[in-house]
């Protein structure tokens, strides 16, 4: 493990006052593992950890998939709109 990814565990560290058990897992908010600001960290245990993104992964790929179908259908409606400026 390179001094970055420790560094948020050393942010949450200071905040708590104490030193991060091994089970507890220290989790970026938004999402961007390099903002290690207090707000953005969040401690949890490392089941609920890998539960979440676990969830996040499903969500993000469902989202891949609807705008995969808005895609098509955005295409579509562009093809409508040239044949009907033809006619
Ligand atoms: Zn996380």
């Amino acid at each position: 493990m390179n001094g970055a990814v420790r560094e948020h565990r050393r942010v949450m560290e200071e905040h708590l006052g104490r030193k991060l058990l091994t089970n507890e897992i220290v989790h970026h908010v938004n999402g961007d593992r390099t903002d290690n600001q207090i707000e953005n960290l969040v401690v949890m245990d490392r089941g609920a950890h890998s539960k979440k993104h676990f969830r996040l992964h499903e969500y993000r790929n469902r989202l891949k998939i609807e705008n995969q179908e808005l895609k098509a259908q955005l295409r579509m409606v562009k093809q409508n709109i040239r044949a009907m400026c033809n006619n």
